[in-house]
């Protein structure tokens, strides 16, 4: 199944969307505004309206404000960790191009935009802004301590994210929270699948920017896979519904080109996963 949430007539709301049609479904505003998708984690799905043409509606991130900071692993597949480590911005290559263990760091939960909502560049501030696509998980059910093995039972659903990165910053603090959390850097959507949906071991991740393909990968060559991931931050973590994690990004950002490409304002960056969707974001300046 597939779930968003969206704007019409004025109002945010949670839908079900079908083919090319989104029903609207009960769930209260004020949870729908922050926890977006998440309502429905553990509650029933009930119809409150008629269906409406997808195209019709403005869709927004199908978690707009997550309860506490989206978490993320950082150099997650083998192409992307060399690209990555012989770039000069990598505050973790001390210890080496591919982590031992899951690298975790966080994205404030304001820095989350929907599809559509531009990308903000502020040049005073970096002039190395880049793109990463990633699949992206969504926790239904809490748990600490949980084994691999049990990881699966504790994901509701996927949905991407752009984890935007200001590499500039990234390279200048040890910790990424500042490069990683600017204003708009974290596009998620175009809304979430069901983990019914997918397939990890074979999930298409591609991304372009403007009409050039940049990242193409599958979720098959993750270093650390989703069970893993779970199992590493739920060490000593209670992991809760609704929590977000984003699971890296393949090679062919744009730090990985001789010279960099980084972002430019007027550039499209459209994510595309395998039985999710696309997520389209326009960077602009400010
Ligand atoms: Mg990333």
């Amino acid at each position: 199944m597939k779930f968003a949430v969206f704007d019409w007539n004025g109002a945010r709301q949670l839908g079900q969307i079908d083919g090319e049609r989104i029903t609207p479904l009960a769930a209260p505003a004020e949870r729908v505004a922050t926890e977006g998708v998440a309502c429905l984690i553990g509650a029933d799905v009930s119809p409150a309206g008629e269906p409406l043409p997808l195209d019709a509606v403005a869709l927004a991130a199908p978690i707009p404000r997550p309860r506490r900071n989206v978490f993320c692993v950082g150099k997650n597949y083998h192409d992307h960790a060399q690209e990555f480590a012989a770039s000069g911005f990598d505050s973790s290559a001390a210890k080496g191009a591919v982590p031992p263990a899951p690298i975790i760091f966080s994205k404030v939960p304001e820095s989350v935009t929907g599809p559509g909502a531009p990308i903000l560049m502020d040049p005073a501030v970096s002039t190395a802004v880049d793109y990463e696509a990633e699949l992206t998980v969504i926790i239904g059910k809490a748990g600490r301590n949980i084994a691999a093995a049990e990881a699966m039972d504790h994901v509701w659903g996927y949905t991407i994210i752009n984890d935007v990165t200001a590499r500039d910053l990234q390279g200048l603090h040890s910790q990424w929270l500042i490069g990683k959390s600017q204003d708009s850097f974290c596009p998620m959507g175009p809304w979430a699948v069901t983990a019914d949906e997918l397939d990890l071991a074979d999930t298409p991740v591609r991304c372009w920017v403007n009409d050039e393909l940049r990242q193409e990968s599958n979720t098959s060559l993750l270093i650390f896979d989703v069970p893993a991931i779970i199992a590493a931050l739920s060490n000593g973590i209670t992991l809760q519904p609704g929590d977000v994690i984003a699971t890296g990004t393949p090679a062919g950002v744009g730090i990985g080109f001789e010279p960099p490409k980084y972002l430019v304002p007027g550039d499209r960056v459209r994510i595309e996963i395998g039985g999710i969707g696309v997520l389209g974001n326009r960077v602009e300046a400010i």
